[in-house]
């Protein structure tokens, strides 16, 4: 399953015109099997071994044209490093506030927010973020197995 999405995203890459290098490739591999919503670091960190060439600067060019054409979407949290995400439907996220790890989940779209935040502001939305805050399972096991 997980090929047919590489393939979607390479067929994509090449109808923008964009150039398919081997770091490409494997960033969008790497991104496509992943679920933890990784930072720039931990796609270098994945691929150092089989790219000994390649430097974080690489990571975050790939990064960037992946984004632009519209394969990822960066997640910004603060100061904090940016996490990546190439699962461009909408969903929510839920983060775990000792890990840091990033899970979807689907709940439809909240789109009357938008249309209240709308009339009460006056503002011409564009989109909206929520982010719901926990400590995931392995977390919680951790945190029995210590007591
Ligand atoms: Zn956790
Ligand atoms: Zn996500």
């Amino acid at each position: 399953m997980s090929e047919n999405k590489l393939n979607e995203a390479i067929n994509t890459l090449k109808d923008s015109g964009v150039r398919i290098t081997p770091q490409r490739h494997a960033v969008l591999d790497y991104l496509l099997n992943s679920t933890i919503h990784p930072t720039a670091d931990d796609i270098y960190k994945a691929l150092e071994g089989k790219f000994p060439n390649m430097s974080v600067a690489t990571v975050y060019n790939n990064l960037r044209v992946l984004r632009e054409i519209g394969l990822v979407r960066e997640l910004t949290y603060g100061d904090s490093s940016s996490r990546f995400d190439c699962n461009t439907t909408e969903h929510y996220h839920i983060i775990c506030d000792a890990c840091g790890r990033i899970v979807d989940f689907h709940y439809p779209t909240l789109d009357e927010v938008e249309s209240l935040a709308e009339q009460v502001t006056g503002f011409d939305v564009s989109h909206h973020r929520m982010e719901i805050y926990g400590k995931c399972e392995d977390c919680q096991q951790l945190q029995t197995q210590k007591h």
